[in-house]
């Protein structure tokens, strides 16, 4: 996401190859157009409602709005990029990795699940904030 390493697999970007690759995710909830009849809209809504409200009470601002749209962007290298349009539901690659390219991958991935909220992203890996500064600062990411 930074356009310096690939988020895939850590790799500089540029260096062995003359190009770069961008993955934008769009994670949206899906919707149906619905029909509405004359009955349904003369229908009293208001405890559907409180029910709906209801189940929104406990989340935060930042929880109800991932349940409806997340938004991602990794910057990829040539080689991940093949890998990543051949099978773009697939996991990350199963081939032995360096640790830390294993733990950028998971700060940066973290870091855009977030939407670059540090409390968020701590929390998403499981760490505490102070941490996570410590490592990104260790790693090179960029905030
Ligand atoms: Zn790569």
């Amino acid at each position: 996401m930074d356009g310096i390493s690939c988020d895939r697999c850590g790799t500089a970007l540029l260096v062995g190859a003359n190009v770069r690759y961008v993955v934008a995710i769009d994670v949206r909830a899906a919707y149906d157009v619905m029909e509405v009849s004359r009955s349904e809209l003369e229908a009293d809504h208001r405890e559907e409602m409180r029910a709906l409200l209801k189940k929104l009470e406990g989340l935060g601002a930042e929880e109800a709005q991932r349940q409806v749209h997340c938004a991602f962007r990794f910057d990829l290298c040539p080689a991940c990029q093949r890998n990543y349009v051949n099978a773009p539901l697939a996991s990350a690659p199963t081939a032995p990795r360096r640790l830390e390219d294993v733990e950028r991958a998971a700060i940066q991935a973290a870091w855009a699940a977030s939407g670059r909220e540090p409390a968020r992203a701590a929390e998403i890996l499981g760490v505490k904030k102070q941490g996570l500064a410590r490592r990104m600062k260790r790693l090179g990411i960029k905030k």
